[in-house]
């Protein structure tokens, strides 16, 4: 069903502004009770950032890039003929068909929230009131919504640094401008540490791009554990990505889509086709009323919200990225899910909320990263050193036993515990298969896992995982 062009109610029970992973996920559990529900999306695709410029983009990348590392790995199982050992991606072909798979997922969030009986509108959402929301139309008409209640769900976007403070940093991309990529670049230069960094740099260097970091730090992610960082760097090192530490972009020269000078400080230049900025994500809350009506934002411009998602303001709530806490899909559609249960769901609901504690999350890096509860600073400060205790375990997965030794991936698994009972209360791995490996392992933790639960579990052979079961 197209958007519509005007309300099809008097008032609604709640609009929701955003069409992305919490938006679409609140307003369809909100409809699903009855509630009288409109969804304001100013793309003309649902789905957001997750579907449109990142996780499902980013994850069929880190496919493309997984396959080349295994026919690389290939040869040591004796695979022999043309290609064997040596990558050809196709980045030109591979673009439009990922695109068109981004199209039919699209389509489907499309027929998913009319078959709820969600109202779409497609326009730019703006409050005028506690409750009352103007559309405006791609065509420049407006009109307003009536509602009840009214849901934030507008996301975030790259940050990039202004070009008053770094001449020529717009002469950079960002992780949307990397999804736009109609070929693969030669040189590329990645400012940033984090996730989307790592990630994406992963993901050119193992495709056949010549990737230089350039991180403030000795490592990247160091909001992680720090083994889970110095792991990653030192493999990353040790493929052949090339690493600028302490370095800061001073100037960039040249034209888009030519050769760019990266003038670093301290007087290095780099040449490079591609400069792709990495450094985090800004909400997305300017010019929508939302402070002239009382609602607090922080000074990232986050709604604040409290542990039900409600902003003060009554009837205003925010949900996912823009609410600035654990910028992760699944935590945008699990709180935008409770918040519907608990407004418009059976009694048995009416205090729900979500728990921002021990969030698994993985990091699609190569290898990949997967991560719940306390990193070992963390736990101590929060539990004293005499009481935390660290389990580690460093070994070469079963399937790199016949891949040559350069291309053998580390897999380090820890484990953070605390108290005479050993409360298992981080669990932090790298190493190939991390990010399916940890989904389990964090109900465990979630539920309150000792040590002695986990050696009580008997081991399944021959896995990576069955270390985590094993360690001593
Ligand atoms: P969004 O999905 O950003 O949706 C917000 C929507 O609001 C957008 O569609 C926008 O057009 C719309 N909007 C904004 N302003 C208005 C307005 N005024 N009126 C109407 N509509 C408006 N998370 C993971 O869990 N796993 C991953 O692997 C992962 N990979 C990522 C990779 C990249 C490159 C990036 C950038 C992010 C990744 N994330 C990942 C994070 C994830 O995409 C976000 O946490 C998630 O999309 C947040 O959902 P949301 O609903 O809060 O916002
Ligand atoms: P992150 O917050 O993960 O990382 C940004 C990093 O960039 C910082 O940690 C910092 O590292 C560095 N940085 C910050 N400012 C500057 C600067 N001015 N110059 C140089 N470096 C700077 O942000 P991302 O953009 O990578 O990702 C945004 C969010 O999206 C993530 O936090 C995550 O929640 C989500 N995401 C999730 C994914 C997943 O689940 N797999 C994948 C991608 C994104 P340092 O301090 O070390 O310099």
């Amino acid at each position: 069903m197209p958007p519509v062009t005007k309300p099809g109610h008097e008032k609604y029970d709640i609009v929701f502004i955003g069409g992305g992973s919490g938006g679409v996920a609140g307003s369809r559990r909100a409809a699903s009770y009855g509630a009288k529900v409109a969804l304001i999306e100013a793309s003309e695709r649902l789905g957001g950032t997750c579907v449109n410029v990142g996780c499902v983009p980013k994850k069929i990348m880190w496919h493309a890039a997984d396959i080349a590392d295994k026919i690389r790995h290939a040869e040591g199982y004796q695979f022999k003929g043309p290609g064997i050992g040596q990558p050809q991606f196709n980045w030109e072909t591979f673009k439009p068909q990922r695109d068109a798979y981004i199209r039919r997922l699209n389509g489907i969030y499309d027929s998913n929230v009319a078959k709820e009986g969600v109202e779409l509108h497609h326009g730019t959402a703006r409050l005028t009131s506690r409750t009352t929301v103007q559309v405006t139309r791609p065509d420049g008409t407006t009109y307003e919504l009536k509602t009840d209640r009214i849901c934030v769900t507008t996301g975030g976007r790259p940050t990039i640094p202004s070009d008053d403070d770094i001449p020529g940093a717009s002469l950079g991309i960002n992780s949307d401008g990397f999804f736009d990529l109609e070929s693969q670049p030669r040189r590329v230069a990645v400012v940033g540490a984090g996730y989307i960094a790592v990630e994406l740099a992963g993901v050119m260097h193992t495709l056949g791009s010549e990737v230089t970091m350039l991180i403030r730090g000795e490592t990247v992610l160091r909001n992680f554990d720090p083994t889970i960082g110095e792991t990653l760097t030192n493999w990353m090192k040790h493929t052949g990505i090339n690493f600028r530490h302490g370095s800061k972009v001073k100037k960039v020269e040249g034209a888009k889509g030519q050769t760019l000078t990266i003038h670093l400080e301290g007087g290095e230049k780099l040449e490079v086709d591609t400069l792709l900025w990495a450094i985090g994500r800004h909400a997305n809350t300017e010019g929508l009323g939302l402070e002239e009506l009382g609602v607090k934002l922080d000074e990232r411009g986050n709604v604040v919200v409290d542990e039900y998602q409600e902003s003060g303001v009554p009837g205003i709530t925010a949900i996912g990225d823009v609410a600035g806490k654990a910028l992760l899909t699944p935590v945008a559609i699990a709180a935008g899910r409770r918040l519907s249960n608990r407004l418009f769901g059976p009694a048995k609901f009416k205090d729900q909320k979500l728990s921002y504690e021990d969030i698994p999350t993985a990091v699609f890096s190569h290898p990949t990263i997967g991560t719940v509860g306390l990193t070992e600073p963390e736990a101590r400060k929060k539990y004293g050193d005499a009481n935390v205790k660290v389990y580690k375990s460093s070994f070469r997965a079963l399937y790199f036993s016949m891949v040559d030794e350069h291309h053998k991936e580390p897999t380090v698994y820890k484990l953070i515990v605390t108290g005479p009972e050993e409360r298992v209360v981080g669990i932090h791995i790298i190493g190939l298969g991390s990010d399916e490996v940890i989904q389990g392992f964090a109900v465990a933790l979630k539920m309150g896992a000792t040590k002695e639960d986990l050696d009580n579990t008997v081991a399944i052979h021959p896995t990576s995982a069955e270390e985590l079961v094993t360690l001593r």
